[in-house]
């Protein structure tokens, strides 16, 4: 069993989340934390006879180990580490709500002190990308910002909400490391430099996040979740009632691969498998984890675990040495295995003995009356789900419909649906009262947010007086766009801002994409072009429009024009809207605003020119394009003579109308595509 090789008692209290450690003269490392009061506090075993005397350092009273820092602010985040390269000590970078400080703790010196108006919740040091200098990123509010030994920020971008939480992590595997980002409104976002290059949505705030190796990458939850990420997929995930203060990878059972270790509200640490989620170790403090890090902190070329709870105790952790062979936890392994073991036997006894009863009752139900108190349902019961958008007038909150029903007469006595992010809490219950029981149960739902959740659903169904149920599982998908139901073109409002874009798929496949993430009561289908589709949000009542129009090769020929003609409608109005706007602005004197106008008038002539001449372009490939098969079905009909040869050639007209590639092939080499 793998027990701390050190433990050490700190006379502060830390603030959780808040602990680092740092060789601030490239040697030593010291343990630093942030405690109440806008104190940092910064632990030096190693050198014990010097003394510093600044205006923010002061010497630690009786504790002499220990040295304080002086903020004046309360700490929001901390890290230490390299941010010049060519010295070889490591700094401190303290970040409040309105500052961030880079400190030599050496030399006692401010290296900067910048203000950061959208406050620092979130901090990491390191590589990002191709900027040269290794940077301080902090996280606040909608903002990312990166700053080098000088204070510049190198790096400054916007993201959703509030960060929470930073990683730097090679996310795609070029050798270059990305920023992830975790914020309030549930997403992790992947920033190349200053580019979104993948987003994850979760369902809580992203508390933590830390690199684990190659592309992988831990993040803990808000709401006591955590797991791993490959890239973009999520490994595993398991989810506690208590929350993850503090993750760090760390190989403890010395297999080469770094484990998840996790610092829980409760004061338990765990390790777990980065594959699996399986723990492997677990350890507990009598108070919450306040951080976890790693150093050789005993200068012995070892590294240690170090966890620290918020009351300021610390235990370091050597990892496991090969005698123990990855077995970290032999005897509580064991026993966990054989408790687990006697559940799952005490589980299948009542199991069976519900079967006893049943099947007992079930036989004198054979000589008698059956007044249905059995769980026993007819064979061919069935249970029916629907989907659908609720968007009746007498209706004061449209939501979506989930229909559940059995087709014959029994009655679904409970529904229990467990979803992630759209009821408050995990699971939801549906119990008709007993005068209210029927086949069928409507259950609305409202998500809060565009992403599809997995509705897992348990159905208990029997009769009106039955004791026992039959429970039906099953899952079903709620799209991502639900919340959008589907209207007629015309009939409503043309959203005034618009966004225009090119999809390199057919317009089959995008229909095909809307029948799949969209509500729609029987599937859109795409009879003329262009396609036109229209919907409402039942958040607001917004409206989106969806229109496309082919610009493909030979089997878009037909449409290119009406695409020119459909685009150039839309500039022309544009242009006119413009030009109103620019006039009007004029007339009124705003000749700042007219000059706007006058300046997007110019861009949009531009792309329009600058569409024309592509257009040009594509027109005279097609022209070509069709020249070619033409002139491929000329010859096909020149190889017959009289009646197989028109024969040959309408059947080549009709297989290119069609779009049949392959049975222009056929009929070109076999004369027909019946042979
Ligand atoms: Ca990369
Ligand atoms: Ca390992």
């Amino acid at each position: 069993m793998l027990v701390p090789v050190f433990t050490l008692k700190l006379n502060h209290r830390i603030n959780p989340r808040m602990v680092t450690v740092g060789k601030y003269d490239g040697t030593h490392p010291c343990l630093t934390a942030a405690t109440q009061a806008g104190k940092v506090f910064i632990h030096n075993p190693h050198i014990r006879s010097q003394r510093f005397a600044t205006n923010r350092l002061l010497q630690g009273g009786l504790d002499c180990d220990t040295s304080l820092l002086n903020i004046n602010q309360s700490v929001s985040c901390l890290t230490a580490g390299i941010l010049d390269p060519r010295l070889g000590n490591d700094m401190l970078l303290v970040g409040t709500q309105t500052n961030l400080l880079a400190y030599d703790v050496h030399n006692n010196s401010d290296v900067f002190y910048k203000e950061v108006t959208d406050g620092a919740n979130a901090i990491v040091l390191g590589q990002l990308g191709e900027i040269p200098s290794p940077l301080a990123i902090i996280g606040g509010n909608c903002t990312l910002q990166g700053f080098d030994l000088e204070g510049n920020d190198l790096f400054w971008t916007v993201t959703g909400d509030n960060v929470r939480s930073l990683a730097l992590s090679d996310f795609d595997g070029d050798g270059k490391n990305e920023l992830l980002a975790g914020s309030e409104d549930f997403d992790i976002r992947v920033f190349k430099e200053d580019e979104i290059m993948a987003e994850m949505s979760e369902t809580e705030t992203i508390t933590a996040l830390c690199h684990m190796h190659g592309s992988r990458f831990g993040y803990a939850l808000a709401n006591g979740t955590v797991g791993v990420y490959d890239r973009s997929t999520r490994y595993w995930r398991i989810k506690s009632k208590n929350h993850a203060m503090s993750i760090h990878a760390f190989d403890l059972n010395s297999d080469g691969v770094c484990e998840l270790i996790t610092g829980w509200s409760n004061g338990k640490i765990d390790a777990r498998s980065d594959r699996t989620g399986e723990v492997i170790f677990k350890d507990n403090f009598t108070s919450s984890v306040a951080g976890i890090v790693e150093e050789d902190y005993r200068m012995d070329g070892q590294m240690q675990l170090i966890c620290c709870s918020i009351e300021g105790d610390v235990r370091g952790y050597l990892p496991a040495g090969r005698e123990m062979k990855g077995n970290l936890m032999d005897a509580n392994a064991e026993q966990d295995l054989i408790r687990d073991l006697s559940q799952r036997k005490q589980n299948l006894l009542l199991e069976l003995r519900n079967y006893e009863e049943n099947s007992k009752v079930a036989l004198s139900a054979l000589g008698g009356e059956g007044d249905g108190q059995i769980g026993i349902i007819p064979a061919n019961t069935q249970l029916q789900t629907g989907l659908s958008v609720n968007i009746d007038s007498t209706n004061q909150n449209p939501n979506v419909e989930l229909n559940i029903s059995t087709l014959n007469d029994t009655i679904i006595r409970a529904v229990l649906i467990f979803a992630e992010g759209i009821f408050d809490g995990e699971s939801h219950v549906v119990h008709p009262s007993a005068h209210n029981l029927s086949g069928q149960i409507r259950i609305p739902i409202i998500p809060p947010k565009d992403v599809p959740v997995d509705l897992h659903i348990k159905a208990f169904v029997g009769y009106r007086n039955s004791i026992q149920f039959h429970v039906f599982e099953l899952t079903r998908q709620l799209p991502r766009f639900s919340m959008y139901a589907l209207r007629t073109p015309g009939t409503t409002s043309e959203p005034p801002s618009y966004a225009t874009f090119t999809v390199s798929d057919r317009v089959q496949r995008v229909v095909m994409w809307m029948n799949q993430n969209f509500l729609v009561p029987e599937d859109i289908e795409c009879l003329s072009m262009p396609l036109e589709v229209c919907f409402m949000s039942l958040r607001n009542g917004g409206q989106l429009s969806i229109k496309m129009n082919t610009n493909g090769e030979v089997d878009g020929y037909h449409s290119v024009h009406q695409k020119l003609t459909a685009e150039m409608a839309d500039h022309s109005n544009l242009v006119r809207s413009l030009l109103v706007r620019a006039e009007d602005a004029r007339l009124m004197g705003d000749m700042r605003s007219m000059k706007k106008g006058y300046m997007e008038l110019y861009d949009l002539n531009r792309d329009l020119i600058n569409g024309y001449k592509i257009r040009c372009n594509n027109h005279t490939q097609l022209l070509t394009c069709l020249r070619v098969v033409n002139l491929a079905i000329q010859r096909a009909g020149r190889l017959r003579v009289g009646k197989p040869k028109t024969q040959v050639i309408s059947a080549c007209r009709d297989a290119i109308k069609n779009n049949n590639v392959n049975a222009l092939f056929k009929i070109i080499r076999a004369g027909s595509t019946s042979s």
